[in-house]
Formats: structure tokens, sequence, C-alpha cells
């Protein structure tokens, strides 16, 4: 394949944000792709540039470096967008987009979801000290079921029904984490899931681990903050005496990045990791983390980021690389469904 050149735009993105599209014009077609922005980022995630910045470093530094090298592989064009004075957003549009142009192997088997029904902290009521509350299935129809059923209950509570980033319903009603967990398990039957995103006012690590002793929750992620790494293995020791098969799921603290996440594997800090290309800034990156974690035996989490865009490229990546899970936020808003709707034409094939 052949890149003639790369043209960057700026679009708006689910928060009304300004994130930025790119287009690879080559002698096979153009291939189109946009990129998300966190909104509780990691701080160790690969810096962005505004967008203004990455339209112009794509357009007048790798658009030419692409053009002149001509790279054939996903790896060759990773390797070239290798460069610390470009921003993530604008390594990882050009990487996504070369991504779309490449063949997909047809699925062996699609991951399970990790669905959101709940959130608050940043991305929703900011009195909950957990960001998401979510239910684990392995089929779009048994999450929209459970997403259905509890907006029913809190209609007939008389609560908001109105939505956070991710299409979570965060009720300004509902300030107490068990509340929440209490409404999931009374009105579905499925194994919960929680992103605390502990590095803003977290519960604490014993609240943490009562609530996996008396609820059905089987994963919890960032349940501490990145930087106490000492608690992050107590707590994953503890949660295992407690239930054998928690997951305990970091993101904040490997940020996609292959040799945290080998070390926080060696170390036993975790079991889980959550994968996010816009972290580390290409689809090298990415998946080079998920055989990181694959070969020390951690579950393999493809992630959404809170300021989203319609583009689904995430779940190609999630369906090429295998991975045991996908976080896509819940069954609501354009920019999720957008992603289900991708995930569900692989169930039809
Ligand atoms: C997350 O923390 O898992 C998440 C999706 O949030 P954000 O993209 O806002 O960092
Ligand atoms: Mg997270």
């Amino acid at each position: 394949m052949k890149i003639k050149e790369i043209k960057a735009r700026k679009i708006l993105n689910s928060a009304g944000n300004w994130t930025i599209e790119c287009k690879l014009l080559t002698d096979k077609g153009e291939f189109v792709a946009a990129v998300p922005q966190g909104i509780s980022r990691g701080k160790e995630e690969k810096e962005s540039v505004s967008p203004e910045k990455a339209i112009f470093q794509i357009e007048k530094e790798i658009s030419p470096l692409l053009r002149k090298n001509s790279p054939q592989t996903q790896e060759e064009l990773d390797r070239l967008l290798n460069n610390p004075s470009w921003g993530s957003n604008a390594t990882l549009a050009v990487s996504a987009a070369f991504f779309k142009s490449q063949p997909l192997p047809s699925p062996s088997q699609l991951p399970q979801m990790m669905m959101l029904v709940f959130e608050g902290k940043k991305h929703g009521n900011p009195a909950l000290k957990i960001q998401e509350f979510m239910v684990i299935v392995s089929n779009i129809e048994e999450g929209k079921n459970a997403y259905e059923k509890v907006k029913k209950r809190l209609e007939k509570e008389g609560l908001a029904t109105t939505v956070g980033s991710e299409g979570g319903f965060s009720p300004f009603g509902i300030n107490n984490e068990e509340e929440v967990i209490k409404i999931l398990e009374e009105e579905t039957e499925l194994p919960l899931a929680l992103d605390v995103a502990a590095d803003t006012s977290p519960p604490s690590p014993s609240t943490l681990l009562d609530i996996v002793r008396r609820y059905r929750v089987v994963s919890i992620e960032d349940p501490l903050p990145e930087t106490k790494k000492e608690e992050w293995k107590v707590f994953f020791q503890e949660a295992k005496k407690i239930k054998e098969e928690i997951m305990i799921v970091a993101d904040d603290l490997t940020v996609t990045n292959p040799e945290k996440i080998a070390t926080g594997g060696e170390q036993g800090l975790f079991n889980a990791v959550i994968i996010k290309p816009n972290q580390q800034g290409t689809i090298s990156q990415a998946t080079e983390a998920i055989a990181v974690a694959k070969r020390y035996g951690l579950k393999t989490i493809v992630s959404h980021r809170g300021e989203e865009t319609n583009d689904s490229w995430i779940v190609d990546l999630a369906i090429k690389e295998n991975v045991d899970f996908v976080k896509f936020g819940a069954p609501c808003r354009g920019e999720r469904i957008a992603k289900y709707n991708r995930l569900l034409s692989f169930s039809e094939v």
C-alpha cells in the first residue's frame, strides 16, 4: 500500500470538546480514524497536544515522513511514529487510520462485556466515590435488559434517569455506593464490576473489601491510587482470600505501558489490565501491552475513553487481539452505541 497524503481536521467529541480525525489517502482507498480523550486520566499517560498542534504535526511532519518511508505493516508505521515530540492524539489518529486499512481475521470468540449501568465521580454525580458500576455480560441483549430494568426501577422511585459521560445513570438522589450496588443486585442476577478510579476520593480499602465480601462484585479496577503500589499488593491478596476468582484491574497504574504491566504482574499487584491505545499513542504499543499481559497470565480488557467519538476501531482491535473483556460504557449515547453496533456486526458472521 502506498500512502499518498495524510490529512487531519478538528471534530467534536461526545463532551463537545475538540478532538481530531485523520484521513489516510492511499492507492487502496481512504481510511479515516478519530481519537478519544480521557476524563480521569492516569498521570503517566503519554501527553496529547492541542488539536491544532496535532493537525500540524500530522500534515507537516508525519505525512512527509511516511510518504518517504512507505511503511507496509502496522509495526513499521508505528516505529516511525515513535517520536516523543508528537502528541499521543496525533500519532494514534494516524496509527488507527492505518489499522483500518488492514484486513481483520474472523473472530474466534467474542469478548465478554463490562457494561456500564451507573456512573459517578468525574463522569457523573461527584458525591459517589466509585466511578463506574458495571454488569458483566456475554451478549448485548443481556446488558440492555439489565439497563432497562434499572431504568424502570429509578422511574418508579421518582429518581432521575439522566446519564453521565458514558451513558450510565447518575441520579443526584443516590449518593451512596452501596445503594447503587444493591439496586444492581436486586434488578439483575449478573456478576458486577466496579471502577473505583481511586486517584480521587476513593472508599477505603477495607470498605472495598467489605463490598467484595457482601456483594456479587467480581472485578475491581483501580482500587487504590497509582502511587500506592505496596497497598495494591496487600489489597490483591486480601481480596483473593475473600473471593478466589476476583479480578483486580489496573488502569491508571499501568497506562497501557508494557513495562509497567510486566513489573506489576511480576510483583502480584493485579491480575487484569485495561488497554487504552491513547494512553500510549499507537496501535502497536497497545498490542504489545496485550501480548505482555497475556504472557503474565493477566486478563485483558480493551476500553473506550470518557470523551469518545462515533468511531469504532477500538472494537476491531479488541476482536483482532482476542481479548477477554471490553468496556464500552452503557447501552446509551450514540458514541457508545456505535461500539456495541460494531460488536453486533461481528456476532452476525
Ligand atoms: C476509565 O477510567 O476507565 C475511563 C474510561 O475513564 P476516562 O477515559 O475518563 O479516563
Ligand atoms: Mg479506569
